[in-house]
């Protein structure tokens, strides 16, 4: 169609607008004036924010309690991370259980010193192997057999197999008379370490620092081996009835660590990391001239 003349399309807008039915003129007329209406805005969820049910007056919580809903703040849900949504939900349900449970026995059994905590992720660092971690972990959580325990569920007695006192959880790890020449071992090798040891780091573990950071790991190691030699020792004797001695069950593991290293650093090419790891000050190896390893202890 030529719309060569401005009366044209005039004159078809004018038909047009006749034509259309009141209310749509009315529309037109407002779309007109005001412009292209905007669709409606559609309003999204509205903000949710979760948090911590809180706890019954009957109950207070115990002041180192596991649950972790103590420190858990009100967060959206919308963008809540999945892992924080699940830890939530698994302490919500099971809130009046851990809000009275503490998060481990040795509180009462050998309370902690000022400003001491259990070091949780000590126990898995990164030079201890995950069953010793496994092991260290159950012991904090006081979740290993003793006599005591056992003769509750069973007829064996509640004595120790190796000297005959009465098995408790403390007996097994830290006051049974076979421990004495392990400990003079550990506290002979920390203090080369310029730490002192003491059954509250063979339990609560050595705080990982960044600047003694070598230092604290290889330690963290030696502690986790020492409860894994109590752990085994005690586990063949009820076995086998043997007697084996735990000191030299963890010179056995201490060994074995470094030497398996050596090995690995050799084929790499690494042995300037084993040195700076493994053989810090010399305590538990070293590496001659000649590039052989010599076991320290
Ligand atoms: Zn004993």
């Amino acid at each position: 169609m030529r719309l060569s003349r401005p009366r044209t399309p005039l004159c078809i807008l004018q038909e047009m607008r006749a034509a259309l039915l009141p209310p749509a003129r009315v529309y037109l007329d407002w779309v007109l004036r005001e412009g292209t209406p905007r669709p409606p805005s559609t309003p999204g969820p509205p903000d949710l924010f979760i948090g911590l049910l809180p706890h019954g007056p009957d109950r207070p919580p115990h002041p180192f309690t596991v649950s972790w809903l103590r420190e858990l703040q009100l967060v959206q849900f919308q963008t809540a991370p999945r892992k924080h949504l699940y830890t939530l939900m698994l302490h919500t349900f099971h809130v009046p259980t851990l809000a009275s449970h503490p998060d481990t026995k040795w509180r009462d059994l050998l309370p902690p010193l000022e400003g001491e905590e259990p070091q949780w992720a000590s126990l898995y660092s990164t030079l201890v192997p995950r069953p010793a971690g496994d092991i260290s972990w159950r012991l904090l959580h006081g979740a290993v057999s003793t006599g005591v325990y056992l003769a509750r569920f069973t007829p064996i007695p509640d004595t120790c197999p190796f000297c005959g006192v009465r098995e408790t959880l403390a007996h097994v790890y830290l006051e049974c008379a076979r421990l004495q020449p392990l400990f003079r071992l550990l506290t002979n090798i920390l203090l080369r370490f310029w730490l002192h040891f003491s059954p509250h780091l063979l339990i609560y573990a050595l705080p990982v620092h960044g600047a003694a950071k070598s230092r604290d790991l290889l330690v963290n190691l030696l502690l986790a081996l020492a409860k894994v030699a109590i752990y085994k020792t005690r586990v063949r004797r009820l076995a086998d009835g043997v007697s084996c001695d735990c000191g030299a069950y963890f010179r056995s593991s201490v060994h074995s660590c470094p030497r398996a290293e050596f090995l690995w650093a050799v084929s790499t090419d690494s042995l300037d990391a084993f040195e700076e790891q493994w053989a810090l000050s010399g305590v538990l190896c070293s590496v001659s001239p000649s590039g052989s390893l010599r076991l320290t202890l």
